[in-house]
């Protein structure tokens, strides 16, 4: 593999596409253009070892699939379903283009329930059930307030607890788990015959533009060799590192951005007596002053063929910006122009450091505690702490407050469409292929009409381009 690489890096051609990083939006994008443009010469190049080693491994991830339906934070007014909807729309097309994939073993049918306690959040999760149910998306969400129903729903939950507390649920029984491990590897694999090359352990140092090519430095992790390759477009999809190429690069869309990393760890069984009696994702609400993402969850999970529990996320902090990172990654992306914009949303977010630092001095007690909540009985010789994946959430300016944290996943195309990069984390890997066709779009306007045909047959509610969501 290694002798193979270094002929082609050193090849002269200038590929047609360039793609760094072995993640699910590579894989994503590499796959449409694997179809789109079978003639196009595609290179994959990552720094570690294995595809999916990062964010999109099945254990650095919780593996829902997101639909709208049990993620509350998309929703906190309970009469705005403009977010959930809009992530609905996303995974419709997410569904359409994995099901042109013929083998769906990475995608298990998994309820999506939502689970939560006391007057206040049983009169939001009514309201927020009212409201969704009008729209055809959610139509076949269920409600109800009865324990012997959430009992029937989720045994788990009920296993123990003491009556009394007002609790209330939702379920969606059509909801999935999603392996975006194994479903990178299917959609590399499928590139590959039509002669996409992937490079391990090759690292993306540095990025030029010449001309109207990119000229990109590549460094064996191995040997330390650096070689150089040039190409037409180039796609940044490296994770948390993805800032710092995008910085190297010069992009001015990025001007002013900063990143913030959020480590995450679940608790996890895999006690077949306990896994055997959960069989949904359950949602709730977040503590006070937790980020979005960090909403507990009590989830299924079935990766390679074996069934376990997973809850959590609970957060971590390190200066890592991948998993596999180093120590300096946060440093490395401080620049002068986004001091302030970092700053000035770190003191926007107070309540968000106090609830960071709640977690890191959390002893396994008070951790398990947060477990015993959505399963009273839960015994602590069953479960074990494991690390997820690091996120690398977006900080950037704001015309008002200077700087502002943000949730999402953005999207970053430069103005000549030549290079685009992808920030942040959730909903990410669940919208992918929606990302990527907005993508393809962005940064090559002349062809997508003639693709665009082709693109509906993999995902036939893809809006038409001159619609405006
Ligand atoms: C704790 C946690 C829970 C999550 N839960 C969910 C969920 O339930 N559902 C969901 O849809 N999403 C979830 N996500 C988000 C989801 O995991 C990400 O959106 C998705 O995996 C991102 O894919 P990616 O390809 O952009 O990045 P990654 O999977 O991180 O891949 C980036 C790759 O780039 C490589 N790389 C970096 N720099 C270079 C370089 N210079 N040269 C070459 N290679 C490089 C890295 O090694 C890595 O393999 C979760 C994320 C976390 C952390």
């Amino acid at each position: 593999m290694a002798a193979q690489a270094m002929e082609s890096l050193a090849a002269p051609e200038v590929l047609d596409v360039a793609l760094i990083g072995g993640g699910i939006m590579s894989a994503t994008l590499g796959a449409m253009f694997a179809r789109l443009q079978p003639d196009w010469s595609i290179t994959l190049f990552e720094r570690l070892d294995h595809l999916a080693a990062e964010s999109s491994d099945p254990w650095n991830n919780a593996g829902t699939g997101h639909s709208g339906f049990c993620e509350l934070n998309y929703m906190p007014d309970p009469d705005d379903p403009a977010r959930a909807a809009e992530i609905a729309r996303q995974f419709r097309l997410s569904r359409e283009f994995w099901n042109t994939l013929g083998n769906q073993d990475f995608v298990t049918p998994t309820p999506h329930l939502d689970v939560v306690f006391g007057a206040r959040d049983v009169d939001y999760l009514r309201a927020r059930y009212k409201t969704m149910t009008a729209l055809p998306a959610f139509e076949a969400m269920e409600f109800t307030e009865d324990p012997e129903q959430i009992a029937q729903w989720a045994p788990l939950l009920m296993d123990g607890r003491e009556p009394g507390e007002p609790m209330a649920a939702t379920r969606f029984e059509g909801g999935t788990d999603v392996d975006f491990g194994a479903l990178t590897r299917l959609l590399v694999d499928g590139m590959k015959t039509t002669g996409t090359q992937v490079h391990l352990g090759q690292e993306v140092i540095k990025l030029r533009k010449e001309a109207d090519v990119w000229s990109l430095t590549v460094r064996d992790r191995t040997t330390k060799r650096r070689h150089t390759v040039r190409a037409r477009f180039v796609f940044v999809g490296a994770g948390g590192y993805s800032l710092k190429l995008l910085q190297r690069a010069g992009i001015r869309e990025v001007d002013g951005y900063a990143v913030f990393p959020f480590g995450a760890q679940f608790l996890r069984t895999d006690n077949p007596d306990v896994v055997a009696r959960h069989q949904a994702k359950v949602y709730s609400q977040a503590a006070l002053g937790a980020p979005p993402m960090s909403v507990p969850h009590l989830d299924k999970r079935l990766v390679d063929g074996t069934e376990s529990l997973l809850f959590g996320p609970y957060a971590t902090f390190s200066t890592r910006l991948l998993k596999h990172g180093r120590l300096i990654d946060l440093f490395t992306t401080i620049r002068l122009r986004n001091i302030a914009v970092l700053l000035a949303a770190g003191l926007q977010n107070l309540s968000l450091v106090v609830y960071l630092l709640s977690q890191l001095v959390a002893t396994r007690r008070r951790k398990f505690a947060e477990l015993q909540r959505f399963y009273p009985s839960a015994a602590p010789a069953d479960w074990t702490l494991i690390q997820a994946g690091q996120r690398a959430q977006v900080v950037k300016p704001h015309p008002g407050k200077v700087g502002e944290l943000t949730f999402g996943t953005e999207l970053v195309t430069a103005a000549d469409g030549s290079i685009a990069g992808l920030l942040g984390a959730s909903p990410g890997a669940s919208t992918a292929p929606a990302i990527m066709a907005d993508l393809l779009g962005r940064c090559f306007p002349a062809r997508y009409p003639e693709w665009e045909p082709a693109l509906r047959g993999l995902m036939p509610t893809l809006p038409p381009s001159n619609v405006e969501l």
